[in-house]
């Protein structure tokens, strides 16, 4: 189980405090007063919790970055039904001003899996539920195998939201694609428009992890996983919202993924860290789409498996196993 969905109590109050600042900025102060109370000792936050030597005023940091002091008196304890609108709220909403995008280069890619086996820790998944999945490639009979991870693209005119009759899978401003489970009603029309199949239904009840079931809905994390609906790849964004890399990038010990933001024309290697422009990455190595024939423009881009120094093995299980079950 990861760290960060390990304690449910722990994770509400570090969310909620972020969650209630900006509450407090337009002036509801059962949201400042909550992420006062409970802000201290969580890590990350930003709420800054400084009482004055009274203890009767409390100073808070607004979402537009300014400190305003209220009174102590006035706090209360966010509500549950107030703290998930606020989850939803943020959920849908995005993280303002990033268009984010992730490279894969196939050329580095050995099928450890360690990226599936993150992504799957993290949004307790099954064992055979993938979010993103390592499929083993050829192009012709003559020519070498090779191993492509495929996530959800992230589309930026994905057709898979289009078609959902109850708006419960929808695309944010930072180009994120999520799909809220709390909404989906099962239909399947989304599976059937992705031309790529990123798409997976949850046949079976969830894995059990323990306390999951005291975890308030996340829909940056999708956790816990619901039978009867749909879910795929959310580019980690619980972590981007934390200024962190996705899972799957940071788990990878061969430097296949990079990942960052359009808008800066900047990616990071999770492997080695190092931060190179997208665009001339793109350019050196002839960096491509998959199906840029369809328009569903989408930003994960590939780079192509030239110059392997390894040879190719093939241990995991088939692709067609694999796929089934997805
Ligand atoms: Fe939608 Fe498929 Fe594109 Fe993901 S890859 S955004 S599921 S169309």
């Amino acid at each position: 189980m990861s760290d960060n969905n390990t304690n449910s109590r722990r994770e509400f109050l570090k969310i909620g405090s972020l969650l209630g600042v900006g509450v407090a900025a337009a002036g509801a102060a059962a949201y400042a007063g909550f992420a006062a109370q409970e802000g201290k000792g969580t890590h990350g936050a930003k709420a800054e919790r400084i009482l004055s030597e009274s203890e009767q005023k409390i100073k808070v940091l607004t979402e537009d970055g300014q400190l305003a002091e209220i009174n102590a008196s006035d706090l209360a304890p966010v509500q549950k039904d107030e703290y998930t609108d606020a989850l939803q709220h943020q959920g849908r909403e995005g993280i303002p001003g990033k268009h984010w995008v992730m490279v894969i280069d196939l050329s580095r890619c050995r099928n450890v899996r360690a990226c599936m086996a993150a992504c799957q820790n993290a949004h307790h998944l099954r064992e055979e539920q993938h979010h993103i999945n390592v499929l083993r490639m050829q192009a012709d009979r003559n020519s070498e195998p090779y191993f492509m991870p495929k996530p959800c693209f992230h589309c930026d005119n994905p057709p898979c939201t289009k078609v959902c009759p109850v708006d419960a899978t929808f695309k944010r401003q930072d180009g994120i694609v999520l799909i809220d489970n709390e909404r989906c009603i099962g239909c399947r029309f989304c599976i059937a428009a992705c031309p790529y199949s990123a798409r997976v239904f949850n046949w079976f009840e969830p894995k059990e992890v323990e306390g999951d079931d005291d975890l308030l809905y996340n829909v940056e994390l999708n956790v816990p996983q619901k039978k009867g609906t749909v879910s795929k790849c959310l580019f980690s964004a619980d972590r981007l919202r934390e200024g962190k890399l996705p899972y799957c990038v940071s788990a990878c010990p061969n430097g296949v993924y990079s990942f960052g933001d359009l808008n800066e024309d900047s990616v990071t290697n999770g492997t080695s860290g190092e931060t190179v422009r997208f665009s001339e990455l793109m350019r050196k190595n002839a960096g491509y789409t998959l199906l840029p024939e369809l328009g569903t423009k989408p930003n994960v881009y590939y780079l192509p498996p030239k110059n392997r120094m390894f040879p190719f093995e093939y241990k995991g299980k088939t692709t067609l196993e694999d796929e089934h079950h997805g």
